[in-house]
């Protein structure tokens, strides 16, 4: 196995896992891995192509007929409570992975992210002795019961911003529930996912059971959906590779869940606590520097606070830490690459120029070279500007006023997305009648971002389908078999 040096005492595997052993990409591709904090090489990783798909294919696929498809539950729960164990201990090692390649603030790599994918695997194990069938009550001579079986081979692909929480929200159900897993995690943050591959394989994961390919570009992961060895897709990432990822599965016919683009919004009623309102507004639009799915990023608030709740707004933002993601007071740090600083930057542009106005922020930051944009809050857009209607991606919170509470959720269901949405209120009554009139799968009342991976997470419209976390990502990995057998009714019959 060759590993890289980055940061030293820390060291990552550094190629294609397939079969259970480290193997150069076969055409010898490789990858640059960038430290979106200072622009420089960090790493050079192997870079699958579609030849190394096949091979990984058959891989879980003789996984699937070998010991790990005859396992029980409670034995699967062994291995993955195992490397719930080894990820503990490993802590410190996966958080500098995840802020190394991905730019995310230490601190909060080492609070959420690494402790978030740890909490799946606990909670994926404890339900794995628990999928069972059920025995349904028939009109004839039969005795009908269910199986709840994996589905196979899936191919889990991830995106670059939560690239361990997310690899472990399709890992840790597909294997609780026995599949066999091919992961695709993004080309801008693979290093976190060759750990992963690396501790369940110490816990004690057969061979074959967790694939990972590395590599950039659409045509690997086309590959992988498309390939017949491959059972289900799971999907998270932006709309528009989704559209095209649920397009190609539906011609395949096989499951596919899509879990993609939000652009939450966050209406704030005159009742509310105001004090705490700022606190949950800056938090929930600059955590991981505004890249996250649902981030609320559309602030809609009653008339006779909009001023007030603007001005604190402003004055509050000027004071979220922003720096180099090793530091451990840094709250912000760069985003992911010079690509999608410019793209917040032309949003934000384009938000000026459709009228908006700047309160704080809106200059991009010159340091050590990295891709670095400050928290910036744009008034006064009107509805149907860009930075409004679409997922920026960035630290970027546009505000509006309304009058009414039907006005306040025309405006939050006006755009194509539904996957987060909130109300602050101090009206209990209005918090339930908005939350059930908005258009989104995850509602917060006097919160936001507020997660337990017990609790189902996903969106609705252009924010895809399917649920991950919970008891129901459990099912989606799973298949119902009804199997019916003829009862002789004997003699008395
Ligand atoms: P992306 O560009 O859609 O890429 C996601 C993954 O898809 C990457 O691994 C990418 O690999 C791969 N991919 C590209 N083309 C493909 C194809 N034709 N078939 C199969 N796979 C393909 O997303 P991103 O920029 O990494 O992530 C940001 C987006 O993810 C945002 O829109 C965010 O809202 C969304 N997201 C959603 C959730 C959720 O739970 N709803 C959570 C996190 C993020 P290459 O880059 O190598 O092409």
């Amino acid at each position: 196995m060759s590993s890289i040096v980055s940061a030293a005492p820390h060291t990552w595997p550094a190629e294609l896992f397939i079969g259970g052993r480290w193997t150069a990409a076969a055409d010898g591709g490789r990858m640059d891995v960038i430290d979106p904090a200072t622009a420089s090489v960090i790493a050079s990783v192997a870079s699958a192509s579609v030849v190394d798909v096949d091979a990984a294919v058959a891989a879980a696929q003789d996984a699937r007929r070998g010991p790990w498809g005859r396992m029980t539950g409670r034995e699967r729960s062994r291995i993955l409570l195992r490397a719930v164990e080894l990820m503990r201990e490993r802590t410190e090692q996966l958080a500098q992975a995840e802020s190394l390649d991905g730019g995310k603030p230490i601190s909060l790599a080492r609070a959420i992210d690494v402790p978030g994918a740890i909490d799946q695997f606990e909670y994926y194990a404890t339900l794995a002795p628990h999928i069972d069938g059920a025995v349904r009550e028939t009109a004839g001579q039969t005795f009908a019961f269910t199986r709840r079986e994996p589905r196979g081979v899936i191919a889990a692909i991830s995106p670059f911003n939560f690239p361990l929480i997310l690899a472990a929200s399709k890992i840790a159900p597909a294997l609780a529930a026995g599949n066999a897993v091919i992961h695709k995690p993004a080309p801008q943050t693979p290093l976190s996912a060759l750990l992963l591959a690396e501790i369940l394989a110490e816990a004690g994961l057969p061979a074959g059971v967790l694939n990972v390919l590395p590599g950039a570009g659409a045509e690997l992961g086309d590959a992988l959906v498309r390939h017949p060895g491959v059972d289900m897709v799971a999907f998270t990432g932006s709309t528009t590779i989704g559209r095209i990822v649920a397009r190609t599965a539906g011609e395949c016919l096989k499951p596919v869940m899509v879990e993609l683009g939000g652009n939450g919004a966050n209406i704030v009623f005159a009742d509310a606590d105001l004090a705490k309102v700022v606190d949950t507004v800056i938090g929930s639009f600059v955590y991981n520097t505004g890249q996250f799915c649902m981030a609320g990023t559309r602030l809609i608030v009653e008339r006779p606070i909009y001023s007030t709740l603007v001005d604190l707004l402003a004055g509050a933002v000027g004071h979220v830490p922003v720096g180099r993601p090793s530091d451990a007071g840094t709250v912000v740090g760069p985003l992911v690459s010079a690509a999608q600083r410019d793209r917040v930057e032309a949003m934000v542009d384009g938000a000026v120029a459709a009228g908006g106005r700047v309160v704080a922020g809106g200059t991009r930051l010159d340091l050590d070279g990295g891709f670095y944009y400050p928290p910036t809050v744009v008034a006064d857009l009107p509805n149907m500007a860009e930075a409004v209607q679409e997922e920026i991606f960035g630290p970027v919170l546009t505000v509006q006023p309304f009058d009414d509470e039907s006005e306040a959720i025309a405006l939050a269901n006006s755009t194509a997305y539904g996957l987060a949405a909130g109300v602050q209120t101090a009206d209990i009554s209005r918090a339930h009648r908005v939350a059930a009139a908005l258009d989104a799968g995850l509602i917060w009342v006097n919160t936001w971002s507020a997660l337990d991976h017990a609790v189902p997470f996903g969106g609705v419209k252009s924010s895809g389908w399917g649920r991950e976390s919970g008891p129901e990502a459990l099912d989606s990995y799973l298949r119902v078999k009804s199997v019916t057998i003829a009862v002789d009714p004997g003699p008395a019959g």
